[in-house]
């Protein structure tokens, strides 16, 4: 679903250029759930931005569904995040003012849907991440782990194909932490595509697939299960490896 060719982008600041990506060649089927890693700064964010239609490169091709985004007008860009993108930041991004029901029933609006379609939209979307119960309260008024669940609501609320999160987990205790990820294993296995950035190895686990960054190019990509194959002593024995 995603096919990424040499994917550059330079941050012009005045005088001072900042090359985030040097240079990706990445490619993602639907359906699965990607971890990305790496050290601060290596671009992560920049290129879940660019994964999300919120930003454009400077250089290089991105296919997202067989269609070129990497030169689109942000309006056709804002298009395509409607129809195919749910996007879910570490700072959860909620309109303080708005109440759950509101800020997950945004993105409909955006869209054009009616009223009554978007309230119930976002009411059955509520349900699913426990927070059905909940939905007249503002941000201010929820847990950070209840927040973060109305964040991920929202991203889920038009029925995007794809579901990118950045450090969904990052201002979240352990056992939240855990909760939030049991409600990305089940958007995995209602079979969307998922990738999420994460600093912690305990939440990359969950995901099928970990590929790294370092100074704005892919350091390595490897399955999870090559992973857990590698450090197993019984397969380590059977391939005659040294234990
Ligand atoms: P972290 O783990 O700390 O979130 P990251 O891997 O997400 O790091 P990015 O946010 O992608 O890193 O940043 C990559 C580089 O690009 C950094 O050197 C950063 O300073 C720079 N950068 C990021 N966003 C901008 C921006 N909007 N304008 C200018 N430079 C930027
Ligand atoms: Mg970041």
């Amino acid at each position: 679903v995603i096919q990424i060719k040499d994917l550059t982008k330079t941050y012009i600041m005045g005088q001072t250029q900042v090359r985030a990506l040097a240079g990706i060649d990445l490619n993602i089927d639907t359906n699965e759930y990607v971890a990305l890693m790496g050290p601060s700064g290596s671009g992560k964010s920049t290129l879940m931005n660019l994964l999300g239609c919120l930003d454009t490169p400077t250089d290089g091709h991105y296919e997202l569904d067989g269609k070129d985004v990497s030169k689109m007008e942000d309006n056709e860009l804002a298009q395509i995040r409607n129809e195919k993108i749910g996007f879910v930041f570490q700072t959860f991004n909620l309109l303080p003012r708005q109440t759950t029901l509101e800020n997950v029933a945004l993105p409909l609006v955006y869209a054009g849907v009616s009223r009554s379609v978007r309230e119930a939209r976002a009411r059955e979307v509520l349900e699913s991440v426990g927070l059905g119960d909940r939905t007249d309260h503002r941000p201010n008024e929820l847990s950070g782990g209840q927040r973060q669940r109305v964040a991920i609501a929202r991203a889920l609320v038009n029925n995007p194909a794809i579901i990118l999160a950045d450090e969904p987990t990052g201002n979240l205790d352990t056992k939240t932490s855990i909760e939030i990820m049991e409600i990305f294993e089940e958007i995995h296995n209602n079979g969307n595509t998922v990738i999420l950035v994460t600093h912690e190895p305990d939440i990359a686990e969950h995901a099928h697939r970990i590929v790294r960054l370092r100074d704005g190019i892919v350091e390595s990509d490897v399955r999870n299960e090559e992973i857990r194959r590698a450090s197993d002593p019984e397969h380590r024995y059977k391939q005659g490896l040294s234990l």
